[in-house]
């Protein structure tokens, strides 16, 4: 019978690290890894580090760690939250995704990544462990079109909303392989165990939630913007005001990081052939200028709003 005790989270950034929280919340232990660093940051040649410092080797989720332990105040996760979480790298505890039950893949939004990761981890991977996917629209089918047989059953996406811990919507999608028990397992799971509502979606660019949710604030960049309006007077209307208690359209942007919006964007231009849909998913001229300018949202303290 499967069984989800433990789990490794794939990607440290804004999304792995809050679902990494999220699962150690509910009192599952979580490996959270990401790269190797091929260079020292100037802090670190200060403190006298070399490249093969652990400090600097498991950078990316340790940063991610003091992140989690400062933005979010204590009542949001029960006291031991952070002790489940052992933060890693990739290269150095590949071997270790040989012995957990769930394995979230939770990188960059490329197709081409995500299918060389995908392969690494069936290098290690044990015959029933669940692997997937938190892409936000890229094809399942496709991340996995070189994988074996058995591994292809037991993979599928599971697409947890920004930020993991409120959101409640979680879209799972299995490929033409899934096994059904898994998809039938994992559906009772996120649902009991992580408290989302799942919704099963098919493998369609941007699944549901982001085709409906990306169009809407491409249009509304694009036309307000257009319009003369400002980003205040914009957020203003499309807050709380329509019902959104947390974010509006360029808080969300910055929120989910202009350089992955843009990506995501992309998994819809790509693959559609309907030039009025095409144009609408074309990335807008000031979204590729802002992302050039590292200016990517609230994970570099700058996007439509700069953090002070
Ligand atoms: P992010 O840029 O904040 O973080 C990505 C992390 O992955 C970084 O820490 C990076 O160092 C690491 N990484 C990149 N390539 C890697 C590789 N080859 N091996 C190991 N680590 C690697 O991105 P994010 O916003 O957390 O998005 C991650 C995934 O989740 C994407 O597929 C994205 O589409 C999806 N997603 C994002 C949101 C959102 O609102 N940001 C919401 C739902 C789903």
């Amino acid at each position: 019978m499967t069984k989800i005790r433990t789990a490794a989270v794939i990607g440290s950034g804004v999304m792995g690290s809050g679902i990494a929280a999220h699962l150690a919340n509910v009192g599952i232990p979580v490996l959270l890894l990401d790269m190797v660093p091929t260079q020292l940051q100037p802090q670190e040649e200060a403190a006298g580090l070399t490249l093969d410092h652990p400090k600097v080797r498991n950078r990316f989720a340790l940063n991610a760690m003091d992140k989690l332990k400062k933005t979010n105040p204590a009542p949001l996760y029960s006291e031991a939250f952070a002790e489940r979480i052992t933060p890693g790298n990739l290269e150095d505890d590949l071997a270790k995704l040989g012995s957990v039950d769930w394995i979230i893949e939770v990188i960059v939004e490329n197709l081409q990544a995500k299918q060389q990761l995908i392969s690494r981890i069936e290098t290690v991977w044990k015959k029933g462990t669940i692997v997937s996917s938190n892409t936000s629209g890229i094809s399942i089918n496709a991340m996995v079109q070189s994988a074996s047989p058995e591994f292809k059953k037991h993979f599928l996406g599971t697409h947890f909303f920004n930020p993991p811990r409120y959101m409640k919507l979680l879209e799972v999608i299995p490929n033409e392989q899934t096994d059904p028990a898994i998809v039938a397992f994992m559906t009772d799971f996120c649902e009991k165990k992580l408290g989302k509502g799942v919704v099963q979606a098919k493998d369609t660019p941007n699944f549901i939630g982001n085709r409906i949710g990306t169009y809407g604030l491409l249009i509304t960049l694009r036309e307000m913007l257009a319009s003369g309006y400002t980003v205040e007077e914009v957020d203003a209307v499309t807050g709380p005001a329509m019902g959104r208690p947390k974010s509006a359209t360029f808080r969300t942007l910055d929120l989910v990081g202009l350089d992955t919006f843009v990506h995501v964007a992309n998994n819809v231009f790509d693959l559609v052939i309907d030039p009025a849909e095409k144009e609408i998913f074309n990335t807008p001229a000031i979204l590729k200028t802002m992302v050039e300018k590292g200016w990517i949202g609230e994970k570099q303290g700058q996007g439509f709003y700069k953090k002070v």
